[in-house]
C-alpha cells in the first residue's frame, strides 16, 4: 500500500515532465522486456522497443538502449525477439461465470447448423443424464438455421419425455423450455407473463416454449443450482480469458454473493485478471446502502447493471417504431418490443448511484431504450450533478440519429461489441428498414461526436477473442470476409481507434485510464506479446492472431505451448 502510494506521489510529480526525467527518478526496474516492437498507445511515445517493471508496474518505456540503461545487476532481462506488443486487452462487457460454465462442459449449440440439429444433441445428452435431470445449454441462434423461424418445443419435447430441458437463444433474451420443464414450472394456459417479458403463444393460445426477456425467469427459478461453484466457472474464464489476451474484464451484472467469491481468490491470489464488476440492478439499492464502493487491484465494484429492454435476436428490443418484420402483435397492436425495467426504476437507480459514488450501466438496445435512458440519466443529473460520473449505456445498438450527440452532451459512454453488429447485419434491416439502419452500431457517429467507445464482446454470446472483436470493429465484415466492402463501411474504426476501444477507452469507462490501457510509467505492467503486429498485417489476417504471453502486473500469466 505504502509503496503503491510513493510511487503514485513520483508519477504525479513527474507527470509533467519529459518522459526521460522520469526514468531518471523511478525506482530502477527489477526486469525489463527488450528488443520488442511494442504499441504503447501513449500518445507523447506510440511506439517502443524496450518496458522496464517493478513491484507489478511500468517504470521506464523506450528505447532498448535508454530502457537497458537502467539495469542493475540484479535486473532480469528477457528479449522479446522483435515480437509486436500491446496494452493487455479490456473486454468492457462480459459474462464471466456465463463463460466459465460453456468451458465447462453446458450445452453449446453455438455452431448448430438448424434446430434438428439441436434436438438430436439434446437426446444424446438425455440418454447419459438419469431420468428427471435438467438439461440446459445456450447459444442457438435461429437466424442462422434454414427457415430462420423461431423454434417451439413440439418436436423436442417429443425425443425428451423424461427431462425438463431449457435452451437459451445467443443473446440470452429468450429461452425455449420443452413440455416437461413447463411442467415443472407450473405453466398453463393461464399463465401470464410478468411486466417486460412474454410467453409466446400459438394460434390456439397453447405455450411453444418460448419464453422472451423477463419471463425467461417463470422456467429459471426453477433451474437446479449451477453443479460448479462460481469460483471454478471464474477460474475456468480466467483461463480462456488470459490466452486470448485479456488481461482485463468488465463482468455485466453480479451479485453481492459473487463479489464475496471474487474477493476470496483475490486474497489467495489466485485472480491473475482484472475484473471491474457492476451489481445486478435487483441487488444494487441494498447494495449501495450497505457498501461503498470497492476500488482495488485485481476486483473493483462501484457500478451497478440495469436492463432497459431485450435484444433485437428475439425481438425484445424497445423501439421509437414498430418493427419493420413484426408490425403488429397477435392482438393486431402496434408491436415495439418490451421495456424491461419500469423507467421510474431507472432513475430512481440512477440517482441513488450518485449520491452513493457508483457508475449506473443500463443495457439498452432499441433506440426508444437508449432515449429513455438518456433522458432518465440527464433528468437524475440535473438533480444531483457529478462532473465525472461516467455513466454508461451498454450495447447502444440502435439509435435515433438525433440522441447521438446526447452523449457528449450529457457524458455518457457507449459500451459496444463490434461482433454483434457483424453477427446481426445479415438481417438487421428487416428488422429495423433501411432508415433505422443507419444508427445501427453507429461507432464512427459516435466517435466524431466527441465520446470515447469501450469495446467488448459480450461473452459468451460472442466468442471472448477480442482479435475477432477488433477485426469487426475495422471491416464491419464476418470472418469470411463478406459482405465485399463491409456493412456500412463508413461507421468503420480505424484499428488504432479499435485498440483504443479494446485497451484505453474501456479503462476509461472503469474510472481506470490512468492505472490501464497503455504502457506508460506508472501503470500497471499489463501487457501482451502476440504473433503479428494487427497494426500493419493484412486486415483479414487479424482474427488469426495469437496470443503468446500475457503479462498482468508484471507477471507472466499465460504462455502459448
Ligand atoms: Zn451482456
Amino acid at each position: 500500500m505504502k509503496r503503491d502510494r510513493r510511487l503514485r506521489v513520483v508519477v504525479a510529480a513527474a507527470c509533467a515532465l519529459h518522459t526521460r526525467i522520469l526514468l531518471a527518478q523511478s525506482p530502477p526496474p527489477q526486469v525489463i522486456f527488450f528488443n520488442g516492437n511494442i504499441h504503447t498507445l501513449d500518445p507523447s511515445h506510440p511506439r517502443a522497443e524496450a518496458i522496464g517493471i517493478t513491484d507489478g508496474r511500468i517504470v521506464a518505456v523506450g528505447s532498448n538502449a535508454e530502457v537497458r540503461g537502467r539495469a542493475q545487476p540484479a535486473t532480469r532481462i528477457e528479449d522479446l525477439r522483435g515480437r509486436t506488443v500491446l496494452p493487455g486487452l479490456i473486454d468492457a462487457h462480459c459474462h464471466v461465470a456465463g463463460l466459465g460454465s460453456f468451458g465447462l462442459g453446458r450445452l453449446n449449440f453455438g455452431d448448430a447448423k438448424s434446430f434438428d440439429d439441436v434436438i438430436g444433441r439434446i437426446a444424446a445428452r438425455a440418454r447419459s443424464l438419469p431420468k428427471g435431470a435438467w438439461i440446459v445449454g445456450g447459444l442457438w441462434n435461429h437466424e442462422s438455421w434454414p427457415g430462420r423461424e423461431l423454434p417451439s418445443h413440439d418436436e423436442l419435447s417429443a425425443v425428451t419425455p423424461h427431462h425438463p430441458v431449457w435452451i437459451k437463444r445467443v443473446d440470452g433474451h429468450a429461452g425455449l423450455a420443452n413440455a416437461r420443464a413447463m411442467k415443472a414450472a407450473g405453466i398453463s394456459h393461464d399463465s401470464s407473463a410478468p411486466f417486460g417479458g412474454e410467453i409466446v403463444r400459438d394460434a390456439a393460445g397453447a405455450a411453444t416454449g418460448l419464453f422472451v426477456d423477463n419471463a425467461e425467469a417463470l422456467i429459471e427459478r426453477h433451474l437446479p443450482a449451477e453443479a460448479s461453484s462460481p469460483a471454478t466457472l471464474i477460474l475456468k474464464a480466467q483461463q480462456m480469458c488470459l490466452s486470448v489476451g485479456l488481461t482485463g474484464v468488465h463482468d455485466a451484472g453480479i451479485t453481492p454473493d459473487d463479489v464475496d467469491v471474487y474477493r476470496e481468490l483475490a486474497e489467495s491470489g489466485k485472480l491473475k485478471l482484472r475484473v471491474y464488476a457492476m451489481i445486478s440492478a435487483r441487488h444494487a439499492v441494498d447494495y449501495f446502502k450497505e457498501h461503498g464502493p470497492l476500488i482495488g487491484e485485481r476486483i473493483t465494484v462501484r457500478s451497478c447493471k440495469l436492463y432497459a429492454d431485450g435484444s433485437l435476436g428475439s425481438r425484445g428490443a424497445w423501439l421509437l417504431e414498430p418493427y419493420s418484420d413484426r408490425p403488429r402483435d397477435e392482438s393486431g397492436k402496434p408491436y415495439v418490443g418490451l421495456s424491461v425495467s419500469k423507467p421510474e426504476l431507472l432513475l430512481q437507480i440512477a440517482e441513488d448511484a450518485l449520491q452513493r459514488g457508483y457508475q449506473m450501466c443500463t443495457h439498452a438496445i432499441g433506440d426508444r431504450a437508449n432515449r429513455e435512458t438518456i433522458d432518465a440519466y440527464a433528468l437524475a443529473l440535473s438533480r444531483h450533478p457529478r462532473k465525472d460520473h461516467r455513466f454508461r449505456i451498454e450495447h447502444v445498438q440502435l439509435l435515433a440519429l438525433d440522441d447521438i450527440p446526447r452523449f457528449k452532451e450529457h457524458g455518457i459512454i457507449p459500451s459496444m461489441q463490434p461482433t454483434h453488429c457483424t453477427s446481426d447485419m445479415g438481417w438487421i434491416e428487416e428488422r429495423v428498414g433501411d432508415r433505422r439502419a443507419r444508427g445501427a452500431y453507429a461507432w464512427a457517429k459516435l466517435l466524431r461526436s466527441g465520446v470515447p467507445i469501450a469495446a467488448g464482446s459480450d461473452f459468451p454470446v460472442e466468442s471472448h477473442n477480442p482479435f475477432y472483436g477488433i477485426y469487426a470493429a475495422v471491416t464491419r465484415q464476418n470472418v469470411k470476409g463478406e459482405p465485399e466492402g463491409g456493412w456500412h463501411p463508413e461507421e468503420r474504426m480505424t484499428r488504432t481507434e479499435a485498440l483504443r476501444a479494446f485497451t484505453l477507452d474501456a479503462a476509461y469507462a472503469a474510472f481506470e485510464e490512468k492505472q490501464k490501457g497503455s504502457l506508460a510509467p506508472g501503470k500497471f505492467a499489463d501487457f501482451i506479446v502476440i504473433d503479428r503486429d494487427i497494426m500493419t498485417c493484412d486486415v483479414r489476417e487479424i482474427p488469426q492472431t495469437r496470443v503468446l504471453r500475457t503479462v498482468i502486473g508484471g507477471e507472466t500469466v499465460y504462455t502459448a505451448r
